[in-house]
This record gives structure tokens, C-alpha cells and sequence, in this order.
């Protein structure tokens, strides 16, 4: 039930970060650093998985979930 984390997404899609920060949405693609386009901070959440969407106030507070840096 709570095992699909490796789900991989379309290649050609950006993916969507939360930035750890300000909490912005970024868009960034494969090649793109990870960093936020509003404040430049570099700790980024994945909002891919549907734990992180739905618990996404617990992951950025306990960084359980998938941590980009
Ligand atoms: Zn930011």
C-alpha cells in the first residue's frame, strides 16, 4: 500500500518541487539544478508520491519523504 515511492513519472515531464523554504512550486526538469526560483534555497520536496501530496505538511516537517540536495 505505502511501497510505490519508485514510482517513476513520464520522462519529458518536469517534476514538481516544493521548495523547503518559502514552499513555492518549482517546476524542474532532469537537467535543471534543484533550487527554488523565488528565495534560491536548494532543499526541494518532491511532490510526486501521493503520501507526499497528502501528508505533505508532515513530510516537509520530518523530512521522511523524498529529499532532493
Ligand atoms: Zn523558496
Amino acid at each position: 500500500m505505502d511501497t510505490q515511492k519508485d514510482l517513476q513519472p513520464p520522462k519529458q515531464q518536469p517534476m514538481i518541487y516544493i521548495c523547503g523554504e518559502c514552499h513555492t512550486e518549482n517546476e524542474i526538469k532532469a537537467r535543471d539544478p534543484i533550487r527554488c526560483r523565488e528565495c534560491g534555497y536548494r532543499i526541494m520536496y518532491k511532490k510526486r508520491t501521493k503520501r507526499c501530496i497528502l501528508y505533505m505538511s508532515v513530510c516537509v516537517s520530518k523530512i521522511e519523504c523524498e529529499t532532493m540536495l
